[in-house]
Order: structure tokens, then C-alpha cells, then sequence
């Protein structure tokens, strides 16, 4: 099932997200409508709390960015076969020079922006069948996870950018929050909800 995206504004995307045990209700249906809503949006990870769960799990499948031509051959490889869920991760190390990427968010349509982070991170996490898992990674699969990562956190990547930046995306942040936006799949907007 599809579950509609949480825009841009809604509280539970600032919320730092709680842990969760085997027991919490319907996770194996949960996590299928979680891959099911980011594939129908075409996005590479999708957080709980864009589909207004505040809990610590998030799924990232990088196989969209194989088609990447900016990528050497090595990469779009590893890119197709990258698919995971994450659950009560925590990211213990993170290192290098920061890079820049270009960013966008499944809850903040049309909106793109570079954002610096650091190549490399280790991070420790439970699997579906709550099977503990400490792994590095780098490169475009690590910055995947540190976004995700970051929403289970209550952090935007738009947090992240420089007050000018900041300033000026406002308007178009608004109209987002607002539902003032075209979007090909289902959303549920903050400023909508608080009307019912
Ligand atoms: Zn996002």
C-alpha cells in the first residue's frame, strides 16, 4: 500500500525519532509500504517520519542512481545492488573532507541543493530480523544513509545550508508546506491537515 509523503513543515519531520523492538505492530507490513511508497515516488531512501512515524527506521535502495552517467562504471555497480533497511541506527563514526552533493527530498518536492557532508561513516543498526550490524561505508552510499539517517534524527539536509540559501528557498519551503506544489505522488500537507 502507498502510504502518502509528509511535506515540508509537518512537526514529526523535526522530531528525533524513537527506538523500536520486534514487537512494534505490523513492521513486516510497515517496511513493504515503506519500499512500495519510495518506489512509486522514484526516491533512493524513505524515513518513518515521512510517512509520520516517529521511529528509528529507514530504507535506502540505490539501484536508480546505476543509471547515474556522472558515475565510473565501479559505482553504478555497487549502486544496483545497494538495497536496506535500517533499523535503530546509529551512526557511531563519521570522517574525511566534507564533499558537496546535490540533494533533493522525497518531502520537499522541487527542491534541490548542494550539501556538505563527510565521505565516510560507521554505523550500527538493526536488520528486519533485528540482527545487530556494524558496517562502513563511503562515497554516494554514505551519503544516502547520512540523509536518511538524519531524518530519524529531525533534521532536513535544508537545515544544513547557509542562512543565504536558506532565505532564499523560503518562499518556495512555504508554498511546499502549503500544498501549493505539483507532485506526482501522494503527499499530506501540514498546513491541509490542521484544517480538519
Ligand atoms: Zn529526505
Amino acid at each position: 500500500m502507498i502510504l502518502p509523503i509528509v511535506a515540508y513543515g509537518d512537526p514529526v519531520l523535526k522530531k528525533k525519532a524513537k527506538e523500536i523492538d520486534k514487537d512494534y505492530p505490523k513492521l513486516t507490513e510497515l517496511i513493504e509500504n515503506m519500499y512500495e511508497t519510495m518506489y512509486g515516488a522514484y526516491g533512493v531512501g524513505l524515513a518513518a517520519p515521512q510517512v509520520g512515524l516517529p521511529i528509528r527506521l529507514f530504507l535506502v535502495d540505490t539501484e536508480p542512481f546505476s543509471e547515474d552517467e556522472d558515475l565510473t562504471d565501479e559505482e553504478r555497480a555497487q549502486m544496483k545492488d545497494f538495497k536496506k533497511t535500517f533499523i535503530n541506527a546509529q551512526i557511531i563514526e563519521e570522517e574525511g573532507d566534507e564533499w558537496a552533493f546535490n540533494e533533493g527530498c522525497l518531502s520537499i518536492p522541487d527542491v534541490r541543493e548542494d550539501v556538505f557532508r563527510q565521505p565516510k561513516i560507521k554505523i550500527q543498526y538493526q536488520d528486519e530480523n533485528f540482527e545487530t550490524h556494524v558496517e562502513e561505508y563511503d562515497g554516494l552510499i554514505a551519503r544516502v544513509i547520512q540523509h536518511e539517517y538524519d531524518h530519524i534524527e529531525g533534521v532536513l539536509f535544508t537545515d544544513k545550508l547557509s542562512s543565504f540559501k536558506k532565505r532564499l528557498i523560503k518562499g518556495k519551503l512555504t508554498n511546499i508546506s502549503k500544498g501549493k506544489i505539483k507532485i506526482d505522488y501522494k503527499m499530506r500537507f501540514p498546513a491541509m491537515s490542521r484544517k480538519r
